[in-house]
């Protein structure tokens, strides 16, 4: 996949949307906040739209999904809940829009499991072997799919762009340098913003037409 880098403006010069918490996100007051160490931590890579397709399942092949074009961003995750629900150090999540992502076997069980916000996550599991392929959250809905890197087909095609929750990152763990890193959450609607990325913005939009179809409050 080729990358290039934007400038990421941390400054609040420009006003920012009133736009709703999205996904999972525990709370806007989770500051922005860089490893300032690393000046090249200004920066975030975004990958440049493409044709790219992926596809992937689960372990007894029962579920078979395709995903197409460049994930809106992913995530490699060190909070204790995804520790907890991967055994492991950290998940690494592709979010995609829902539209990008199709089923070609059976369709998975939804399957509502407890998170931080209390609102409960979506985990998308195989009615048979009843692995996760992926998960959405309750603020950004159906809209948007966390897909499950690791059952992905060529899971090495996929690269983190940001980590987050690092302050729960295991201290085994060396993270690389000029990839941004936030201790807890970042800012959506910075991250998010129409001068950072059109096609996140968009999907930002979408989401705040339907909670406000829904009657759910910004
Ligand atoms: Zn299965
Ligand atoms: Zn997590």
């Amino acid at each position: 996949m080729v990358l290039h880098v934007v400038q990421f403006h941390t400054s609040a010069k420009q006003p920012l949307l009133p736009l709703p918490p999205l996904l999972r996100f525990v709370s806007l007051t989770a500051a922005l906040r860089l490893d300032l160490e690393s000046p090249s931590n200004h920066h975030i890579n975004m990958a440049t739209p493409s044709e790219l397709i992926l596809e992937g399942g689960c372990d007894c092949g029962h579920i078979r999904y395709r995903v197409s074009g460049d994930p809106l961003i992913v995530h490699c995750c060190h909070c204790k809940w995804c520790q907890r629900e991967a055994g492991s150090a950290f998940v690494i999540n592709a979010l995609f829009s829902r539209d990008r992502v199709l089923h070609l076997g059976a369709e998975p069980n939804i399957v509502l499991t407890p998170s931080p916000s209390g609102k409960g996550q979506n985990i998308a599991r195989c009615p048979k072997c009843q692995i996760a392929v992926w998960s959405n959250y309750a603020d950004g809905g159906d809209l948007v799919r966390f897909i499950r890197v690791g059952t992905l087909d060529e899971p090495h095609r996929i690269t983190p762009d940001v980590h987050i929750f690092t302050d729960s990152k295991v201290p085994w763990l060396e993270l690389p340098r000029g990839v941004p890193v936030f201790p807890q959450f970042y800012d959506p609607q910075q991250l998010w913003a129409k001068e950072a990325d059109e096609r996140r913005y968009a999907v930002l939009l979408e989401i705040r037409e339907a909670r406000t179809a829904q009657g759910v409050s910004a």
